[in-house]
């Protein structure tokens, strides 16, 4: 990711019971960064951290950031969109949007920024690649609908509210993800769901039941991602609550066998 200067500091929103968002204005150099991800040329990201403050998280390791920090100090790009729109007549190929932050995060239901950058992509006729754990995501459902070539990935790790709360903490629970699944590809949306990472502590019937309420939403396609332990996310999951860590290890082959049973496409992310 490009290196971006905090600027001002503009605003403190309240985000509920949990310690409050402290939000800054940034200032891109650049719209489009290239990407190393399979299948994408450019990595998108309207923001810097990530309010969801998933204990699992990578992307602050990726862009060396503060891991405790990541959740509650969000930078966002307001020159983004005008950015991209010099940009996208020049860098060709899939952009990821969302490679390293959540792009409808809650502080997007306020400032819009990714709907705008989104707005520039369907203007440019240009391909994405969108991944999200939010069902703020419906809100674009018609606007990702229009782009002649867009697919959108909604991350569920576990069906498990509970467990949901402790290692993705202020995500919307599994299941709204499932139905905002449902409704973007009523919307005539192409979508996946990501399963990953897979959490240590995810039991193989699990992932049965999991896998078997997304193929009832009408989920048809799923990518598997692999639990990458690092020192920091191992810390930090140990601190987030008790698990059963002793539990079998799931595979990506335990979960391509279950997607078989469950009659959906399996792919694996990387
Ligand atoms: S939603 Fe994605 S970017 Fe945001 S904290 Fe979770 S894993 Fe990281």
């Amino acid at each position: 990711m490009r290196e971006v200067q905090m600027t001002l500091l503009q605003s403190t929103l309240d985000d509920g019971p949990m310690p409050r968002l402290r939000a800054k204005e940034v200032r891109a150099s650049a719209a489009l960064s290239p990407s190393r991800l399979p299948g994408l040329r450019w990595g998108l990201n309207p923001y810097v951290g990530c309010e969801h403050d998933c204990v699992y998280c990578y992307a602050p390791y990726v862009t060396k950031k503060d891991p405790l920090a990541w959740g509650r100090d969000v930078g966002y790009r307001a020159n983004l969109p005008e950015l991209l729109a010099k940009e996208l007549p020049l860098k060709r190929g899939v952009i990821g949007l969302g490679t390293v932050t959540d792009p409808w995060q809650p502080i997007e239901k306020t400032l819009l920024l990714t709907r705008r950058c989104l707005m520039q992509i369907a203007a440019a006729m240009a391909p994405v690649s969108a991944l999200t754990k939010s069902d703020l995501i419906v809100r674009d459902a018609e606007l990702l609908a229009s782009l002649p070539r867009g697919e959108v990935g909604i991350t569920v790790t576990c069906l498990d509210p509970e467990l949901s709360a402790k290692v993705e903490p202020k995500a919307p629970p599994p299941r709204r993800r499932l139905e905002a699944l449902s409704r973007l590809q009523e919307a005539g949306v192409d979508t996946y769901m990501l399963l990953g990472p897979l959490l240590p502590f995810l039991a193989l019937n699990d992932a049965d039941e999991l896998l078997s309420e997304a193929a009832s939403c009408g989920c048809r396609r799923v990518m598997v991602d692999r639990y990458r332990p690092r020192q920091g996310i191992e810390t930090r999951l140990s601190s987030a609550g008790e698990f059963d860590w002793s539990c079998p290890k799931l595979s990506e082959r335990d979960v391509f066998e279950l997607c078989a049973k469950h009659k959906m496409k399996c792919e694996s992310a990387f």
